[in-house]
């Protein structure tokens, strides 16, 4: 493959690549290229003899070595900007912040990047942080950080849970259930593993399908619970599991 059929390997796709017409071909064997330079391309290029030939060739190879760094920058660009957006929709979900609070974030990146690199701008700009974009990443870190619990649950040994009465910001009490387990390997796991949001009163029934609730959406196994400890919780203490 090379010169004599103008045909280079393009190394993104892993395909044979013409570079006279820039048609890709899916099978990279010596007749298949030949015979496409033949039929489509040798009336006028066997013109081309000796070293006019060379630097034809190596003229249309630098162009694609051009082409395809352009797209392979792209490509890592792409990647970096969807990653910015997941790292701020953590910070704003971290904050306890609205989603809706995205935009005024980026409306700063994008004054502060003005300022400081105005030619990165169109970078920044492809920062997605409408809040329909910080809602859905926020479900999907949650749906990872779920299933990268459920990874370790299901390896533990004996577990106890941990439940907590809290205030979130917006002055609502929270009921939070924690997890701490351990594996075969003596390797301790502590995650918080269900929040829920309790309105007026609570009772113990309550509290207790909570907990229910948490151990079956993590998979787990009632004999090997060892211990609830309840804090601002104390109720639970009529309920049992029928
Ligand atoms: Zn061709």
């Amino acid at each position: 493959m090379g010169i004599e059929v103008f045909f280079a390997k393009d190394e993104l796709k892993q395909k044979a690549y013409c570079l006279i017409c820039h048609e890709h071909l899916s099978v990279m064997k010596e007749y298949n290229i030949r015979r496409h330079y033949e039929t489509n391309h040798a009336p006028i290029y066997s013109k081309y003899t000796g070293k006019l030939r060379e630097d034809k060739v190596e003229s249309l190879k630098r162009t694609l070595q051009i082409q395809q760094g352009l797209i392979k920058k792209n490509f890592e660009n792409n990647e970096n900007v969807t990653r910015a957006g997941y790292e701020i929709t953590k910070i704003i979900s971290q904050h306890g912040k609205p989603f809706s609070d995205g935009m005024y974030i980026k409306n700063c990146i994008i004054e502060a990047v003005n300022c400081l690199c105005p030619l990165n701008s169109s970078l920044f700009d492809g920062i997605s942080l409408s809040a329909s974009s910080v809602s859905r990443r926020t479900e999907e870190l949650g749906k990872n950080i779920y299933l990268q619990i459920c990874e370790k649950t299901s390896n533990m040994l004996w577990y106890s849970l941990a439940l907590d009465e809290s205030v979130d910001i917006s002055g609502t009490s929270q009921l939070l259930i924690f997890i701490r387990g351990v594996d075969e390997n003596i390797s301790i796991t502590e995650e918080l593993a269900s929040v829920c949001s309790i309105h007026g009163t609570t009772t113990g029934k309550d509290i207790f399908d909570e907990l229910e609730q948490t151990i079956s959406d993590y998979n787990l196994e009632w004999e090997k619970l060892s211990c609830v400890t309840i804090d601002g919780a104390k109720n639970m203490a009529g309920s049992k599991k029928v």
